[in-house]
């Protein structure tokens, strides 16, 4: 935590309002949209699978419909697709940012048509904080009007053209689980271009309960809204996003430096200088026959440093498995040779001393 959480936190409690309305909600709200920028309308959710789910039937998807999914990213994604009862088309990666191949998802998107219904949606991913290729993704979504939905649960801070990533999508998403850059122990943001698109939001999240004085309801909707408690956290969270940033970054570098000596050890970076990401995790790719993934994760796991599979694509899932795929498995290939490093904002010099050493002992 930051330090302003518990202030925040006592202020709600002070003053009674400890549910889904509140102060907090409020504050948490205003700040993200200036944080975002211009044209950006914030409504504040108990997760980002609940903004996600939320997206799609603001785009009113339902029942058999097509929404063309990024493949490699974390199941959060796709699953509100299932939730609807429509049809996920996964499509995978493109090497230099891991996210959606614009190829492929042009591929996908002529199936789409060839059989007779467009696509709902395109769920875009900036996986790990990396944007994806923005300019491509939104050439499709607009050459074939399709709604772009931007999943950047993973991706608050990160940039595009500097421009913030969750202002790209028609509809956008970031995340404030407990793993994220910043967290409000639970909760999520759906970000849109209009105040009536956020207020549609807000009215799906809380029962779709009209404006009347008794119980009226002619739509089905959610409890789907922030606790004025977690939007507390949220709000004092705000006050060290910068800070997290920076160590993030920070320990980018670190891992710049260090793999710069291992020419089969590709450390996953920016691709140019129109990328600017949070660096939420640090992956790398691991070359030819000297490094074997699993020896080095137990050599890691030794010297009681942890690492992490990447995503699994969910086209490689059992729950995905009967999905169509437009891709050549390049997420597959990342799954099979990549790493995620210890990336958190708290990670100290001595912690960057072991993880060298241990990369080194491996190596000699
Ligand atoms: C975390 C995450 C989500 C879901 O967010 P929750 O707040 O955990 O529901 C969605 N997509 C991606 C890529 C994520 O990493």
């Amino acid at each position: 935590m930051g330090g302003s959480e518990l202030k925040y936190i006592k202020e709600a409690f002070d003053t009674n309002w400890i549910s889904q309305f509140g102060n907090n909600i409020d504050h948490f709200e205003n700040i993200l949209e200036e944080y975002l920028g211009e044209n950006s309308f914030v409504a504040a959710l108990s997760s980002g699978t609940a903004a996600i789910h939320l997206a799609l039937r603001l785009l009113n998807v339902e029942e058999g419909d097509f929404v063309i999914c990024q493949s490699f990213t974390f199941v959060a994604s796709v699953n509100p697709v299932l939730y609807l009862k429509a049809v996920p088309i996964l499509v995978d990666s493109e090497p230099s940012t891991f996210n959606l191949c614009p190829n492929a998802l042009e591929d996908a998107v002529k199936f789409c048509l060839q059989k007779g219904k467009k696509p709902k949606a395109i769920i875009a991913v900036s996986l790990y904080g990396m944007p994806f290729m923005v300019d491509e993704i939104l050439e499709i979504s607009r050459k074939y009007d399709i709604p772009l939905i931007e999943d950047s649960a993973e991706a608050l801070g990160s940039k595009y053209n500097n421009q913030a990533c969750g202002t790209f999508g028609d509809l956008s998403i970031i995340s404030f689980n407990g793993n994220k850059i910043i967290t409000t122990s639970g909760g999520g943001i759906l970000i849109s271009k209009s105040q009536i698109t956020k207020n549609r939001t807000i009215y799906l999240a809380t029962q779709a309960k009209e404006n009347e004085d008794f119980y009226s309801h002619s739509e089905l909707g959610y409890n789907y809204r922030i606790s004025n408690i977690s939007a507390g956290i949220g709000r004092g969270q705000m006050e060290v996003l910068e800070e997290r940033i920076r160590a993030r970054r920070e320990n980018h570098v670190f891992y710049k430096e260090l793999f710069e000596s291992f020419d089969d050890l590709h450390l996953f970076s920016e691709p140019s200088a129109k990328f600017y990401s949070n660096y939420w995790l640090n992956v790398i790719l691991i070359d030819g026959e000297y490094w074997d993934k699993k020896k080095m994760r137990s050599i890691f796991y030794e010297n009681s440093i942890e690492t992490r599979y990447l995503w699994k694509p969910m086209h490689l899932q059992v729950l995905y498995k009967d999905c169509i795929f437009f891709g050549s498995n390049i997420s597959g290939a990342f799954f099979d040779r990549g790493l995620c490093l210890p990336s958190g904002s708290n990670i100290t010099e001595n912690c960057k001393e072991r993880i060298t050493r241990a990369l080194y002992d491996y190596r000699n």
